[in-house]
Parts: structure tokens; C-alpha cells; sequence
């Protein structure tokens, strides 16, 4: 089998490091594999196959001899370097926001639309964690029912914004742990002097929720949202009607969805259920529900609570849980990358 170059933009962060593994864990036929990050990074190794791999300061590297690069450091690193890359002859498959949707750009879950893959000119967008998980169930039941309108609401862990808010979480739970006693009286000076310690989140995510990913834009609605919509009808269709509300949950990893759906067509639960459990890429859950915990680390989509939503003529509701770092970002890509090479 013939063996490709691989560069890893981003190797050291959440997603980076996913890729490594995932690369390694499918045995892609890599020939060379180069691994890039910050200056801060550079000098340092990560094991892959076993043997130490040295990380490159990515601005201060040649580019020359890659064919496939999987980017995941950021919607700014992507904009400076991928072009680079792709003058140089490499196909890149970009995980940042920064070209999702450009027109020329194939935004691709494999699943849903690999066809789609051929049509690149160098560069391939990964769509963002929430929006892979959601298509994957919403496009086999649009093909079957034709879906009218999706209601979504977001649960989504903190590893959605990379190793720093982990972190933030980690600290935040024993920090407050230390100082709160859920059962005495509530000190509001504890919420302030916990709330000047948040950097990555713009309150406190430790025992709370926030219903802001990224900014606000002037509709009101968060990028983060803006970003699931837009997403997901140039996946599905452009004519899909969708609203999405973002929320970050105090979980470390796997993003879940509470999906309302709205179907041109009349169906059947078992009908929608006998979809799903043969689409490629899902795991229904026939009875029991998936939970984030459980997810960390698996390959699937999982959903179940599915029932009818009552208040409509064809409405249903279903509940879709997936590891974001996996599916989400790093297993995604690395599916691309075959599809790429297999044609
Ligand atoms: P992360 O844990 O914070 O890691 C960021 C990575 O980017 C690190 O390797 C970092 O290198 C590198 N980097 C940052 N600035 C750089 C620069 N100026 N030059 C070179 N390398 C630089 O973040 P992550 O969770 O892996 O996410 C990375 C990207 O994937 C983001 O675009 C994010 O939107 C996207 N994404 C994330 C998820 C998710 O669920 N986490 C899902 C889909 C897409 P150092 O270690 O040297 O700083």
C-alpha cells in the first residue's frame, strides 16, 4: 500500500494529540509523520508507533514534503498557514472555523457526504464537534422524511475549548470544593473571589452552566450557534430551517443535544429507530440513554430518548451524545484522510 506524509498542525493540544493516536490506532500508511506547534512546544517529542516523534516550531519550519496535514491549532494559525501548506503541494483537512464556509471549500463528515471529498483544491474542513454529531443523525432522516425544522439545544463539555479549560474546570471543582459548603448558608463573596479566578470562561464553568459559546453577535445569537446552523445546512441543505442555543456544561469531555425535529413526511418511531441503527457511524440506544461518561473515547454517535413530540404533526425528540474530541474533531479528520487516499 502506498505510504503517505502526514504533518500534524496543533500536536500537542486536545485535538492534535487525538490525531496522533487515532492515525496510529486505524494504521494509516504513513511514510514520515511531522508534528508541529507553538515555539513554546518545539523541542519536545510525542511517541508514535513507539518511537519518539521531536515537535517543530510550525513558524519557523520548512513545509516542503507533506501530503496530507491535519490542522487543528486554531482559525488563525489555519488562515497563515494553510495556504502554505497547500502551495507546497499538500492537501490539508483544517479543523479550525477559518474555511468551513468558503463555497470552494468541501465541508465533510464523512458519513453524510465523503462524495464530496473529490471536489477539493487543497483544502478540506472538518466541521465543528457540535455540528458533526448532529448531522450524522439528521441526514439519514432527512433523506427519508425530509426534515422541516430542528430545535436544538447544546450541552457541551469544556475539552470544546481545548487543554486550557480543562484545566480552568479541574481547578475551579477542588478550589471550590475548599470553600463552599452546599449545605451551610450561600456566601456571595465566594462566587466573586471564584469568578476572578475564571480566564478561559467569561464566569465561573465549575459547578455551573453558561449559555455563551464564543461572542455574541448583534441577533443576539452566540458564534458558536451561528456557527451549528450554518454548518449544518451546508451539510444537509440550505433550505433547512434551524435554531440552536449553546450551552458549556461543567463536563470534561463529550458534547451532548437535546434535537426537536420537525418532519415534512408522517413517520413511525420504529421507522426512524430501524434508520438509525443501520446508518453508519450511530449507536442507537433502543431502551437506556447515552451520557457524556460513557461516550469519552468511543468512535460513535450515540442517540436515544427518542419519542414524539406530541405538540406537532410530525414532530419527534431525541437526545445525541458523542466524544468531541474524537468523533468530533480527531477521528473525523482521520476518516477524511482515508477517504482521500482510497478515492
Ligand atoms: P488546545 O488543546 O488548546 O491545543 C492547541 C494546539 O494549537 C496546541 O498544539 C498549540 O501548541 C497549537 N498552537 C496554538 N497556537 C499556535 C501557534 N501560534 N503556532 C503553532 N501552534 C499553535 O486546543 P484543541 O482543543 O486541541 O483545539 C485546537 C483546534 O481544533 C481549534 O481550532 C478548535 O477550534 C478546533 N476544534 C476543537 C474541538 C474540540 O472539541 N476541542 C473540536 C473541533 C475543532 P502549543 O501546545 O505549543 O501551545
Amino acid at each position: 500500500m502506498k505510504e503517505h506524509n502526514i504533518a500534524i498542525v496543533g500536536a500537542t493540544g486536545l485535538v492534535g494529540r487525538n490525531m496522533l493516536k487515532t492515525v496510529e490506532e486505524r494504521n494509516f500508511p504513513v511514510g514520515t509523520i511531522r508534528l508541529f506547534a507553538s515555539k513554546k512546544s518545539a523541542g519536545s517529542y510525542l511517541l508514535f508507533r513507539g518511537k519518539r516523534v521531536l515537535v517543530e516550531d510550525l513558524f519557523s519550519s520548512n513545509l516542503n514534503g507533506t501530503d496530507i496535514a491535519l490542522f487543528s491549532a486554531g482559525s488563525e494559525v489555519s488562515k497563515k498557514i494553510v495556504p502554505l501548506f497547500v502551495h507546497n503541494g499538500a492537501v490539508v483537512i483544517d479543523n479550525s472555523s477559518h474555511f468551513r464556509l468558503s463555497p470552494e471549500v468541501p465541508l465533510i463528515v464523512p458519513e453524510v457526504n465523503g462524495d464530496m471529498i473529490k471536489k477539493n483544491r487543497g483544502i478540506i474542513a472538518n466541521p465543528n464537534c457540535s455540528t458533526i454529531q448532529l448531522v450524522l443523525v439528521l441526514a439519514p432522516l432527512h433523506k427519508r422524511f425530509k426534515i422541516k425544522r430542528v430545535v436544538v439545544s447544546t450541552y457541551q463539555s469544556v475539552s470544546g475549548k481545548g487543554y486550557k479549560a480543562v484545566k480552568e474546570l479541574e481547578t475551579q471543582s477542588k478550589e471550590f470544593l475548599e470553600t463552599f459548603h452546599p449545605y451551610g448558608s450561600y456566601d456571595r463573596t465566594l462566587y466573586i473571589r471564584y469568578r476572578s479566578k475564571s480566564s478561559v470562561f467569561p464566569y465561573p464553568i465549575g459547578f455551573n452552566l453558561l449559555p455563551q459559546i464564543g461572542t455574541f453577535g448583534d441577533n443576539g445569537y452566540t458564534l458558536e450557534e451561528e456557527k451549528l446552523i450554518k454548518e449544518t445546512q451546508k451539510i444537509i441543505g440550505s433550505k433547512l430551517k434551524i435554531t440552536a442555543t449553546a450551552v458549556r456544561v461543567p463536563v470534561f469531555y463529550s458534547h451532548s443535544e437535546s434535537v426537536n425535529i420537525e418532519f415534512v413526511h408522517p413517520f413511525t418511531i420504529k421507522g426512524c429507530k430501524e434508520i438509525l441503527r443501520s446508518s453508519p457511524g450511530v449507536l442507537l440506544y433502543e431502551q437506556n440513554y447515552p451520557i457524556p461518561l460513557y461516550m469519552y473515547e468511543r468512535d460513535e454517535v450515540a442517540v436515544g430518548r427518542i419519542r414524539r413530540d406530541d405538540s406537532i404533526p410530525n414532530g419527534i425528540n431525541l437526545w445525541i451524545v458523542t466524544d468531541n474530541i474524537r468523533k468530533g474533531a480527531a477521528l473525523n479528520a482521520v476518516q477524511i484522510a482515508e477517504e482521500l487516499i482510497n478515492g
